[in-house]
C-alpha cells in the first residue's frame, strides 16, 4: 500500500463508499475489493446489472477504522512535505460527513477521517520532534453559492495555530456551530454548501534547518444530487446552479488532471480556485465517493459512480 500511495503523486484515487441500506433489497448486488455492481431496473422486466472499478471499494460493513486505514499513508506524507487533497463526494445522505466527521457526538470508534488525520498529524510529529520541529495550523471554510466563509472568525482564510487534537477539536465544534447559525435560516445549508478543513504543516528540520511545508484540504463536498430545475425557483434554484457548476468545474479539474492535459481549468469555480495548489503536480488526491444503496436512489447512484470513474486514472 505505501508504494501504490507513493505512485499517487500527480494521480487520483477514488474509494467507493455504499452505507448500511434501509431497504432489505436494495441497488447493490455486489461489492469486493475493487469493484461494485449495481442491479439497474429495465422497463421489459429484465434487470441489468451495471460494474463499476475503483482504487478501493468499502461496503457497509467498513468500519471508519478500516476505511481510514487505506488512507493513512496519505497523512503521513503531508509532514513529508506533499499537498493533499480530500474529498467526499456524492448525493445528500449517502453518508459523505460520516466519512469525514463520523456521526453527531462520535465517540473513539465512530470518528471520521478529519481527526484521525489530525491525531496522526500529532503523533508523528511528536514522534519526530527531535529531529523536525513541526508547526500545524488550521482553517476551516464554506463555500456557499460560490462565496466563501471563514468558520473560525470573522477574518478572510483565518490560519489558527493548534498544539492538540483538543485544540481541533475545540475549533472543529465552533466552526460547526458557526456553520449552524445559517442552517437554521437555510433549512439545512449544509448539504448545499461545500465545507474545507484546512490544515497546514510547517516543519524545520532542527540538524539542516531546511523548511517543510505541507498541507491537506479535507472536503465535505455540497451533495450532488440532481435538481429538477422544473421544480424549484428562487433561492433554491440559484443553489443548485451554484453546486452543479462547481461539481462540474470539480470534475473537469480532475478528469483533465488525469489525462495529464496541459490546461487544467482551475478558474472555473471558487471550489478549484481555493484547491488549486493542492491538485495536480506533486499533489495527491483521493476522492470517496458515496453511493445510496435504496432502490430509488438507483439513477443518482449510477450518474454519481460515472463521475467517480470519469475522474479516475485506473
Ligand atoms: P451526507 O453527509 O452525504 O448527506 P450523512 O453522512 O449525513 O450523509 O449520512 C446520512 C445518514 O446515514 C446519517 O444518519 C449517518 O449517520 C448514516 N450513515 C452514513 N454512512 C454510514 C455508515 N457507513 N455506517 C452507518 N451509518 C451511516
Ligand atoms: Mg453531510
Amino acid at each position: 500500500l505505501y508504494n501504490q500511495v507513493q505512485d499517487l503523486k500527480g494521480n487520483i484515487r477514488v474509494y467507493c463508499r455504499v452505507r448500511p441500506c434501509h431497504q432489505k433489497q436494495g441497488s447493490v448486488s455486489k461489492i469486493d475489493e475493487g469493484s461494485i455492481s449495481l442491479l439497474v431496473p429495465s422497463k421489459n422486466g429484465k434487470d441489468g446489472k451495471k460494474t463499476f472499478t475503483f482504487n478501493r471499494c468499502f461496503g457497509p460493513n467498513s468500519t471508519q477504522a478500516e476505511v481510514f486505514a487505506d488512507t493513512q499513508p496519505l497523512i503521513r506524507s503531508v509532514l513529508d512535505g506533499y499537498n493533499v487533497c480530500i474529498f467526499a463526494y456524492g448525493q445528500t445522505g449517502s453518508g459523505k460527513t460520516h466519512t469525514m466527521s463520523g456521526p453527531n457526538n462520535p465517540d473513539e470508534e465512530t470518528v471520521g477521517v478529519n481527526y484521525r488525520a489530525l491525531r496522526d498529524l500529532f503523533l508523528i510529529s511528536e514522534q519526530r520532534k527531535d529531529t523536525i520541529h513541526y508547526e500545524i495550523r488550521v482553517q476551516m471554510l464554506e463555500i456557499y453559492n460560490e462565496t466563501v466563509r471563514d468558520l473560525l472568525s470573522a477574518d478572510d482564510a483565518n490560519l489558527v495555530p493548534v498544539q492538540s487534537t483538543a485544540d481541533v477539536l475545540s475549533l472543529m465544534d465552533l466552526g460547526f456551530k458557526n456553520r449552524a447559525v445559517s442552517a437554521t435560516a437555510m433549512n439545512d445549508r449544509s448539504s448545499r454548501s461545500h465545507s474545507c478543513l484546512t490544515v497546514h504543516v510547517h516543519g524545520k528540520d532542527l540538524t539542516s534547518g531546511k523548511t517543510i511545508r505541507g498541507s491537506i484540504h479535507l472536503v465535505d463536498l455540497a451533495g450532488s444530487e440532481r435538481v429538477d430545475k422544473s421544480e424549484v425557483t428562487g433561492d433554491r434554484l440559484k443553489e443548485a446552479q451554484h453546486i452543479n457548476k462547481s461539481l462540474a468545474a470539480l470534475g473537469d479539474v480532475i478528469s483533465s488532471l488525469a489525462q495529464k492535459q496541459s490546461h487544467v481549468p482551475y478558474r472555473n469555480s471558487k471550489l478549484t480556485q481555493l484547491l488549486q495548489d493542492s491538485l495536480g503536480g506533486q499533489a495527491k488526491t483521493l476522492m470517496f465517493v458515496h453511493i445510496a444503496p435504496e432502490q430509488d436512489a438507483v439513477v443518482e447512484s449510477i450518474s454519481t459512480l460515472k463521475f467517480a470513474e470519469r475522474v479516475s486514472t485506473i
